[in-house]
């Protein structure tokens, strides 16, 4: 094989070679080699930039599309973005046994994670995924693939409680109904951890202060009774509890209703992000990750000791500072 390119070449070339110095004159075979010369040189450029494409961007690469790119004319980093925009829609990947299609739902979380405020088509956003792979050891290639995705979604898991029941430090108590989004839920479901229960008051006095404008709130800047958003769908669930919910939905599926919960540790909050409040369908969950409150809490949170569960914009777990 590694002989047979070089054997096609003396076999081709010679007899054009001969051919030449017995046509031509001295000034035209060398314009001619002049040329040859040329269309080699040229042709081992594209070489070397299809094995510098297949090889990934390297390090200084990178830095020197940095410098261009603050110029807002990088064509790797706006080839890119096309590339998200075509993936956040239609990408294929399985999670919890189920099949998803594209990332757009998780583009707040994305996009707090990589810390941009730029929208995912563009090549600002591909720009600051391409940090972030770089520190994941991913490809910094600034395109959202799967293996990026299954890297976000890694960081994400490891971020919350990871235990499920109670532990010898968590003391249940019962929150007042009106924090509840239901004003009928039952008495014997309104327990939560004593904690996070204080966790959550200063962070929806915070979020009430900052979404004023969004939200309706008492003349003492509190949410005001009639408002929904913020309030707590569901807290403490105990083992069961969690049980009869999974014999009356039995096709809910593993997502939406595991074995463990961690709703059984008290530190779990189901919050009223918008929608429907704990629907894991795709247009719903595309509705809530659109709210004020989401986006708040997405970006707030963590100040509080809260991290979110991805996959349900509602679903916030108390793991403290
Ligand atoms: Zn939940």
């Amino acid at each position: 094989m590694a002989n047979l390119p070089l054997g096609e070449w003396h076999q081709t070339s010679s007899p054009l070679f001969m051919r030449n110095r017995i046509l031509f004159p001295s000034v035209a075979v060398s314009l001619f080699s002049c040329l040859v010369a040329l269309f080699l040189v040229g042709d081992f450029n594209v070489i070397a930039q299809e094995r510098a494409r297949l090889a990934g961007p390297s390090v200084k690469q990178t830095a020197s599309v940095v410098k261009v790119e603050s110029k807002g004319n990088s064509s790797a980093f706006n080839k890119a973005a096309l590339e998200n925009t075509k993936y956040r829609n239609s990408m294929s990947w399985t999670f919890g046994g189920k099949a998803q299609t594209g990332w757009t739902i998780y583009v707040p979380l994305i996009a707090e994670t990589v810390g941009t405020d730029a929208g995912p088509d563009t090549a600002e956003f591909a720009l600051a995924l391409s940090k972030w792979q770089s520190k994941a050891g991913l490809p910094e290639t600034g395109i959202l693939d799967e293996a990026t995705l299954e890297t976000f979604t890694k960081y994400w898991q490891s971020r919350r409680l990871g235990r499920f029941g109670l532990s010898v430090n968590d003391n249940l108590l019962s929150a007042p109904i009106n924090e509840f989004f239901d004003p009928t839920r039952s008495p014997d479901l309104l327990q939560l951890e004593r904690d996070t229960y204080s966790a959550y008051r200063k962070m929806i006095e915070a979020a009430a202060k900052d979404l004023r404008h969004e939200l309706k709130l008492t003349k003492y800047g509190e949410l005001a009774p009639e408002e929904k958003f913020l309030r707590i769908v569901s807290a403490y669930r105990s083992p069961a509890y969690q049980d009869a919910l999974r014999k009356r939905e039995p096709n809910a599926g593993r997502v939406a209703l595991a074995k463990n919960s961690p709703h059984s540790t008290g530190h779990a909050l189901d919050i009223y992000v918008g929608g429907e409040p704990v629907k894991t369908l795709d247009s719903n969950r595309l509705i809530q990750v659109q709210t004020p409150v989401y986006k708040w809490l997405v970006k707030n949170a963590h100040r509080f000791g809260f991290y979110p569960y991805f996959y349900e914009p509602w679903h916030w777990e108390y793991v403290g500072k």
